[in-house]
């Protein structure tokens, strides 16, 4: 049997192990998904630990994703974005991935909206915002990057190559934008938007990757705007999506993993 495992403190929440477990179970597989959670700052020893375990992948989440970088061989790509969110076993060394970003651009695609050449609005400047403005970039979309603490903004647009803006630059930024992205944590606890209702308006494709609650204030306001709405879950399924096909080199079946995901959301 294979053993797969995503690494997280706290991991009880993690809608990982229904996901992949769906998706074995569909295909087939000889295969078992389980949570880890080791102390924080022990990140880099479960890698090591995983891999004398004898483990076919892992998962890794906050907040491991930095810390792992140096237990494990990294693709540019996950170099670049400074996270690794997905370790392979299956070469002579751990690999590190970061599936993050190709999750992003697949979303997009899923809602056939275009990226190259987009204007898109990326609102934060955390872990998500770094791995949707590297997805966003790399797709041909010029990023502009919102945030509450703009030094926050100036790093990663340095790193990236986007433009940087405080928070007050949103109503002005957004009548010319085709893509926008919540990317802080803003609407998870508080039905609050972190953009002006008013700067909505109907050629917008909006993606928030708060996925709990699905429904945000963000996304209310956007679909009443006449936006393009697109849920956090998505964004979810599809890194699970390239990281299940990276350890299995087959394909995933998605709509088995989304029903999963959206089940336990
Ligand atoms: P993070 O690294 O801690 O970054 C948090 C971001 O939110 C920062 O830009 C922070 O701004 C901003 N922020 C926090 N509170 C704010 C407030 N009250 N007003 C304005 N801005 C505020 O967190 P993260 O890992 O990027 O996660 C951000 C969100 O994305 C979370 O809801 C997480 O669940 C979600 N997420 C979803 C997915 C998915 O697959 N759907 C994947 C990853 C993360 P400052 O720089 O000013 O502090």
């Amino acid at each position: 049997m294979d053993v797969y495992a995503v690494v997280g403190n706290p991991v009880g929440h993690s809608l990982s192990p229904p996901m992949h477990e769906a998706a074995f179970e569909e295909l087939g597989l000889d295969a078992r998904y389980v949570g880890l959670e080791p102390a924080p700052g022990d990140g880099a020893a479960a890698v090591e630990a995983a891999e004398t375990l004898g483990l076919a992948g892992l998962n890794v989440t906050i907040p491991f994703k930095e810390a792992v970088l140096d237990a494990v061989e990294p693709d540019d790509l996950a170099r670049r974005v400074g996270a690794v969110n997905t370790v392979d076993f299956s070469g002579p060394v751990p690999t590190g991935h970061n599936t993050d970003v190709a999750g992003v651009q697949r979303t997009f695609e899923r809602f056939d909206v275009a990226l190259r050449d987009a204007n898109a609005v990326i609102v934060g400047a955390g872990g998500a915002a770094r791995a949707t403005s590297v997805a966003l970039c790399d797709a041909g979309a010029s990023v502009h990057i919102a945030n509450r603490t703009r030094s926050h903004a100036d790093r990663l647009a340095a790193d990236i190559g986007g433009e940087a803006h405080g928070l007050d630059a949103l109503p002005a930024l957004l009548p010319g934008a085709d893509v926008l992205v919540n990317a802080t944590s803003v609407g998870m606890d508080e039905d609050v938007s972190p953009v002006p209702e008013r700067a909505l308006h109907g050629d917008l494709a909006v993606l928030d990757a708060v996925y709990s609650p699905l429904s945000t204030r963000l996304l209310r306001d956007a679909e009443a705007a006449g936006a393009t709405v697109i849920d956090g879950a998505w964004m979810l399924l599809y890194q699970g999506v390239e990281a299940f096909e990276r350890w299995t080199d087959g394909t995933a079946p998605v709509s088995v993993m989304n029903a999963a995901l959206r089940d336990r959301l």
